[in-house]
C-alpha cells in the first residue's frame, strides 16, 4: 500500500514518534504550524472523516481521549490546544489517512 501514514505506522518511513500503542501512533508534524504540532493516526487505514463508519465510533472517541492525554504529557494542556481534522482537499487535507492535528504551546493566547 502506498499510503504515507500507513508506512509511518509500519515504520517503513521514519517519524519522530512521541507515543504508540496497538491502535495509534502519535508523531511530530514534519512542517509544524505551532510550537507543539503532533499528528495522531489510527494504525488502521481510514482515508478521512468522510469515510468513517458507525463501527469507527470508538476508534474516534479513543483518538480524542488520547489527544487529551498527550496534551497533558506534553505540558500544553493547561494553556489550551487545538484539535483539528481537515476533511477533504478543499479544507486542506493533503494526506489521505485519517489524522488528528494536536497543536499548542503558544506563549501568548492564540488568536485567529
Ligand atoms: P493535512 O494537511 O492532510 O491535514 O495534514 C497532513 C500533515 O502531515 C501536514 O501538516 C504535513 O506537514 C504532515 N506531513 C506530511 N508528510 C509528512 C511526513 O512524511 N512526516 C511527518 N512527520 N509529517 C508529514
Ligand atoms: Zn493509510
Amino acid at each position: 500500500m502506498e499510503c504515507l501514514f500507513c508506512k509511518i505506522a509500519r515504520k517503513e518511513i521514519a517519524s519522530d514518534t512521541v507515543f504508540e500503542n496497538d491502535k495509534f501512533v502519535c508523531f511530530k508534524d514534519i512542517s509544524p504550524k505551532a510550537p507543539v504540532h503532533l499528528l495522531i493516526i489510527p494504525k488502521k487505514h481510514v482515508s478521512s472523516v468522510y469515510d468513517l463508519k458507525e463501527e469507527d465510533r470508538s476508534l474516534v472517541g479513543e483518538m480524542i481521549l488520547l489527544a487529551k492525554k498527550i496534551a497533558l504529557n506534553q505540558g500544553i494542556s493547561e494553556k489550551g490546544y487545538r484539535l483539528v481534522f481537515n476533511v477533504g482537499k478543499g479544507a486542506g487535507q493533503t494526506v489521505e489517512h485519517l489524522h488528528l492535528h494536536l497543536m499548542g504551546g503558544w506563549k501568548e493566547n492564540f488568536e485567529i
